[in-house]
């Protein structure tokens, strides 16, 4: 049993090994009036695995997805002449299976990579040609087959939208901000304000009774008190109980006190509209306004955009929040009645179908009576698990 044991355990030690040998240990940048080369070199003895490499535009990049690697040096501090064909490199987990490179560049390129073995003395390498051209190809990921965004719009269209038969479904609730991090104020009188931390903390709260009382569904909150909590670990506590699904509570303020209603938003690398990524800033601020310095590889994945292959979660978020926004219009005025698409760093949780919802806007006096009222809240909370249920219930 012993000996057994210890095989066992050599064999784990082995392939842990076997598993932590992707690397990239240098990365060089060299120019020539005709192409620019990057090489990527993995330490001695390790490899480079490459998964794909595709450009996309607006702006142009290049995209290098890697198998899990271990980065030993920080694309930052790497010197970028200022003439160079590229702007920045950038690298970050993608995922736990992914790591991925991007390489903005100031125009299209025309691309070529190949690997070169490794050597005695050198690790593997993997090289990048980028040529000057007026013709670049981008990757463009194929008509979405369930959603399309017209306008500031989406539009569902059934298709295949994999079943999944499963009696317990778990549904991460966000309350928006929390702490130190007020969210939006909405001013009552001279001396009274409101909060969007509390009013979402509410909702949130009644919206975990009210989906509880369903048999097949199970709510957990990403907090249930007035604290802060950075937006990557709610992501994280969704993933830590296997949420199926992701619901973030938010109510809005603007400029104008005219302006109102609630909307719903689903994740997209690029906002559907000017109000949309107004929101998304506000609302992807909230790690700043807490003075919390997000690491270079945080960053990074914020700003690398959201898997492409990936969509069919998006398909589920667009169809949740079509769902959900049929019931909530029994309730607040809804302005919008298809949901909306945001670059929220709450809904970058890409594998879990996610939405937004915006209860409506503290900022105009009937908007705000509603969401301050404990019965709205209640039926508001009604509405939007009812409508996930619903969700389940067509989808499942
Ligand atoms: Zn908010």
């Amino acid at each position: 049993m012993k000996k057994l044991l210890f095989t066992m355990l050599s064999f784990a030690f082995i392939a842990n090994q076997a598993f932590a040998a992707n690397s990239v240990e240098k990365i060089r940048v060299g120019e020539t009036k005709e192409k620019t080369r990057i090489v990527f070199q993995a330490s001695k003895n390790d490899s480079i695995s490459v998964k794909k490499v595709f450009q996309l535009n607006n702006p142009p990049r290049l995209v290098i997805d890697m198998q899990k690697t271990k980065f030993k040096l920080s694309a930052s501090n790497i010197n970028i002449a200022p003439q160079s064909r590229i702007q920045s490199i950038r690298e970050g987990v993608f995922n736990s299976k992914t790591h991925r490179i991007v390489i903005d560049l100031k125009a299209g390129m025309k691309y070529k990579y190949f690997e070169i073995a490794r050597t005695k003395t050198m690790g593997q390498r993997f090289v990048v040609d980028l040529l000057s051209t007026k013709n670049a190809t981008y990757y463009t990921p194929k008509p979405q087959a369930n959603v399309s965004s017209r306008g500031n719009e989406i539009s569902i269209r059934k298709g295949d939208i994999k079943s999944l038969r499963k009696d317990n479904f778990v549904v991460m609730i966000d309350a928006g901000h929390g702490g130190v991090d007020p969210g939006a104020v909405g001013k009552i009188s001279r001396r009274k304000s409101v909060y969007e931390k509390t009013i979402t903390l509410s909702i949130a709260k009644k919206l975990q009774r009210e989906i509880n009382k369903y048999p097949n569904m199970t709510a957990y909150l990403t907090r249930s008190t007035d604290v802060f909590v950075p937006l990557r670990t709610r992501i994280k506590k969704a993933t830590k109980k296997n949420a199926d699904l992701f619901i973030s509570i938010h109510a809005d303020a603007h400029n104008s006190s005219k302006i109102r209603g609630g909307s719903v938003y689903i994740l997209s690398e690029n906002s559907s509209d000017k109000e949309a990524a107004r929101l998304a800033r506000i609302a992807n601020r909230g790690d700043e306004v807490a003075g919390v310095i997000l690491k270079n590889e945080a960053r990074d994945i914020q700003s690398i955009l959201i898997d492409l292959t990936q969509r069919e979660s998006m398909n589920k978020s667009a169809l949740l929040a079509q769902d959900v926004l049929k019931q909530m219009k029994n309730v607040v005025y809804v302005k919008h009645t298809k949901a909306k698409f945001a670059g929220f760093v709450v809904l970058k949780s890409a594998d879990i179908p996610s939405i937004l919802v915006e209860s409506s806007y503290i900022s105009n006096p009937k908007d705000r009576a509603m969401l301050i009222n404990p019965k709205k809240q209640d039926q508001l909370a009604k509405a939007i698990a009812k409508g996930t249920y619903n969700y389940l219930k067509k989808n499942y």
